[in-house]
């Protein structure tokens, strides 16, 4: 089985783990601890509050092991929270991991309307039409020239992916649909896992 992990120190743990439980062949991690993190072979960093994320991550003395892992290619997704915490820059912020080329806002879409849901296409990660669940969620401004944009929403940057990252400002977690954790396992941890 694939040990997929999902960094399980506050934020939406329960609902990604739930929905990589459903795919076959792949058996949810949660990350906690040193140990945990050297056995997975692949993470996602889920949606919460990327400050306190940030805070336990050094606690837990996981933060400079994971930031290495994810630059020796280890596949990460981040969701949300996790976006920003892989972005390189987060306006207005110091940046947390540092490890991705883009920009981020965080809670992009302001007061008003801070949760939402919108369907939409994105070829590039599902055949189908996916549901987009935004919460307080960030949107990505600019991106480097290594990043490639997997879907925009009113000129917002709201998918993206470098190599062994990808990033989602919405929660495919809170959907009945798995094709977004169909895709970072199939497309980027089994792509890895082949080529060992
Ligand atoms: N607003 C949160 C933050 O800035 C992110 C929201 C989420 O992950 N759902 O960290």
């Amino acid at each position: 089985d694939l040990q997929v992990g999902v960094l399980s120190l506050q934020g939406s743990v329960e609902e990604h783990r739930s929905m990589l439980g459903k795919i076959k062949n792949v058996k949810p991690i949660e990350v906690k601890s040193l140990t945990a993190l050297e056995s997975v072979n692949g993470i996602i960093l889920p949606g919460g509050e990327s400050t306190t994320i940030s805070k336990l991550l050094i606690e837990f003395g996981l933060f400079e092991p994971l930031k290495q892992r994810i630059k020796q290619g280890l596949p990460v997704w981040g969701t949300c929270a996790g976006m920003i915490l892989l972005a390189k820059d987060v306006i207005g912020e110091n940046p947390h991991l540092g490890l991705m080329d883009i920009t981020v806002r965080r809670n992009a879409y302001g007061r008003q309307i801070n949760s939402f849901t919108v369907s939409e296409n994105i070829p590039a990660l599902s055949e189908q039409r996916i549901e987009l669940p935004f919460i307080r969620a960030p949107w990505i401004e600019n991106v480097g020239k290594d990043v490639e944009v997997l879907c925009s929403l009113n000129k917002h940057i709201v998918a993206a992916k470098e190599r062994n990252m990808l990033v989602t400002s919405f929660h495919p977690e809170l959907t009945d649909c798995l094709a977004v954790h169909q895709y970072f396992i199939e497309k980027m941890i089994r792509a890895v896992e082949n080529n060992k």
